[in-house]
């Protein structure tokens, strides 16, 4: 078990059309592809982290409040797996390769246990997908970065509310950062 799959944000609040802040089409699109490789790792017996953001209403103090409309709120069904994802989950919860965390920071590794975890299990390649591309991905992927984690990043399981903001990440993943988009 040295590879895992961080599967970032993809949940019914970012992706559903209904979603409170909802990537839309390009976020439905990668389901598919990122339920198929979510079975594949787990078939193969490596690590997955479902990593999901929460936040409290109104919240005075978090810097998100100010900035996007109120989502991913703890407790509320905006906060699961988006689509057959949610049953691949709940199917492999309890397993020793799964990991389920919330975080309330663009990067997976901000006030989570997830660096402790890989490093626990001595993982050094991290697999990136989820939403949003230029947010909560490239956040994640600059903390692996100074991690010293070697990453890929899957363009096919990555998307944005912005094609811009999208194709900016994927050129500094490429450029700056030196991982591997795949
Ligand atoms: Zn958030």
């Amino acid at each position: 078990m040295k590879r895992a799959l961080l599967i970032i944000d993809y949940t019914d609040d970012f992706i559903a059309d209904e979603g409170a802040l909802t990537v839309g089409k390009p976020g439905q699109d990668l389901h598919a592809y990122i339920l198929g490789l979510a079975e594949g790792f787990y078939g193969a017996g490596d690590y997955l982290a479902f990593m999901v953001d929460e936040h409290e209403p109104d919240d005075p103090y978090h810097p998100e409040t100010q900035l996007f409309p109120p989502h991913n709120l703890a407790g509320t069904p905006g906060q699961e797996m988006y689509g057959d994802l949610q049953k691949f989950y709940e199917s492999i919860q309890d397993s020793p390769q799964t990991l389920h965390r919330m975080k309330t920071r663009y990067s997976a590794f901000a006030g989570t246990d997830l660096f402790i975890k890989l490093r626990e299990r001595q993982i050094n390649e991290l697999h990136l997908v989820g939403v949003s591309t230029e947010i909560c991905i490239l956040h994640t992927a600059i903390d692996a970065f100074n991690l010293g984690f070697k990453v890929y990043i899957h363009q096919e399981g990555v998307a944005s509310f912005s094609a811009e903001g999208h194709e900016w990440a994927l050129n500094h993943f490429r450029n700056v950062l030196g991982f591997a988009v795949i």
